[in-house]
């Protein structure tokens, strides 16, 4: 089968990878890709929102399966594009319509699903420009910290945690009347702070039945020591040693049947992933974000877990027999370290002449913001590379994905040293 798969991240990078190496594929695009996901397959250059794009791509390279890596388009509706065309309707597209997709693109939505659902989450409340008012009032009876969140997609950027009231009443004015993320902060959820060590949790389900693919616990600060600015990701880390076979049962039986059980309750249809962004306290697992897509950089060390056909998986998915389905799980080490360019988070450096990937020893580079130019592979995004090993215990894998990042050379390079070495 001819199967495309829509970004251009180190997250799409690590599908088609796998993708590629299914029994099921025949040819592979991605829409639009970046320079290393070439090796796996043709890159078009589509933009993932471009609907009409998506559909000629669709009818001329005869695609039967169209997989979607990040939010937007799911969220903005392109498995209901799908659905409403005569043309497209009967290709299958893994990634929740824009209802399921909600659990993601409103926080709000989110919280009432787990509220309905018993699921459990930090308390809340969410306000409105109308209700500025109330939330200010609020505000000085919460604990602090104090979580405020955008309601809508804003880039990851829309979560602020508030460490005095001052702050947080400032803060809730600014996203409330004045706009601070633009329309998805014209309502906020003003949520308790939850301490402890987060998890990064991963089902895919075709709606009824589900499979729990490898968990991994992912890196967010630029600094070393979880220090300075948050990011899209610095690296991941999977298994987790906290989460062994007695929490993933928590886990299953608290949070991931009672979302399964609640979108059916809720006549939700969900054909796709779920990532689930935990908290662990004291060994109790809290929801604190859905996902509708799978997560960057945890898919990359996730992707090289599962020794089963990956593309399998996605028909059971898309023909709703996930349940005959079986997923193989390496009990290996995977990690992923990410290199990001010069200046990352921040404004950073463009274009910058990327040397050294065939000095990597033991590591897959999975490409992320990269383009050609000419010969050279050059730096286009802030996240540039990730970089993961499989290993048979985790000191190993940590070293060598270490290592193999110090191979490779652009002006400017960075990434942390220490990804995953709090667990050990
Ligand atoms: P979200 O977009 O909801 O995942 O939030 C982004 C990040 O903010 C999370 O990955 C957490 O690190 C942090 N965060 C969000 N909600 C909470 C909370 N209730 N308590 C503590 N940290 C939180």
């Amino acid at each position: 089968m001819n199967i495309l798969i829509l970004g251009s991240g180190g997250r799409e990078s690590a599908f088609a990878w796998k993708v590629a190496q299914s029994a099921h594929c025949d040819k592979l695009f991605i829409a639009p890709g970046n320079a290393g996901t070439t090796q796996y397959g043709t890159n078009v250059n589509i933009k993932v929102t471009d609907f009409e794009g998506i559909k000629a791509l669709v009818l001329k390279e005869d695609i039967n399966l169209v997989l979607v890596g990040p939010e937007e388009p799911l969220v903005k509706g392109v498995h209901d594009f799908f659905l409403a065309d005569e043309q497209l309707k009967n290709i299958p597209v893994v990634g929740p319509q824009q209802e399921g997709a909600q659990l993601e693109g409103s926080k709000d939505f989110s919280k009432q699903f787990m509220e309905r659902h018993n699921i459990p989450t930090a308390a809340y409340r969410t306000f409105t420009k109308d209700t500025l008012q109330d939330g200010l009032t609020y505000l000085a009876t919460a604990g602090l910290p104090v979580v405020l969140k955008a309601d809508g997609l804003a880039a990851g950027k829309g979560v602020l945690i508030c460490l005095t009231l001052e702050e947080a009443q400032t803060e809730l004015t600014a996203m409330l009347a004045d706009a601070k993320f633009g329309e998805a902060s014209s309502r906020v959820v003003v949520e308790q702070f939850l301490t402890g060590i987060e998890l990064s949790v991963f089902v895919m389900t075709d709606g009824n039945s589900y499979k729990i693919l490898p968990e991994a616990k992912d890196y967010k600060r630029i600094g070393e020591g979880d220090t300075g600015l948050n990011t899209g990701g610095m690296g991941s880390i999977s298994p987790v040693p906290f989460a062994d076979a007695a929490y993933m049962k928590k886990v299953e039986e608290r949070v991931i049947i009672p979302t399964i059980e609640g979108l059916k309750k809720d006549g939700i249809p969900y054909k796709g992933f779920i990532f689930i962004g935990l908290m662990n306290s004291n060994g109790e697992p809290w929801v604190i974000e859905y996902n509708c897509r799978m997560g960057d950089p945890e898919t990359e060390s996730v992707m090289r877990r599962i020794d089963s056909d990956f593309v399998d998986l996605l028909l059971g998915v898309a023909e709703g027999n996930l349940n005959e389905k079986e997923i193989i799980i390496s009990p290996k080490t995977a990690a992923t370290v990410v290199m990001v360019a010069g200046g990352y988070p921040g404004e950073y450096l463009k274009n910058k002449v990327i040397t050294g990937t065939e000095n990597v020893r033991d590591s897959i580079v999975f490409h992320a913001g990269t383009s050609m130019d000419g010969n050279d592979v050059i730096t286009t995004g802030g996240r540039v590379l990730a970089i993961t090993t499989v290993q048979d215990d985790m000191f190993s894998a940590l070293q060598q994905a270490t290592a193999d990042a110090s191979r490779i050379y652009y002006d400017g390079m960075y990434f942390r040293k220490d990804i995953g070495f709090d667990l050990l």
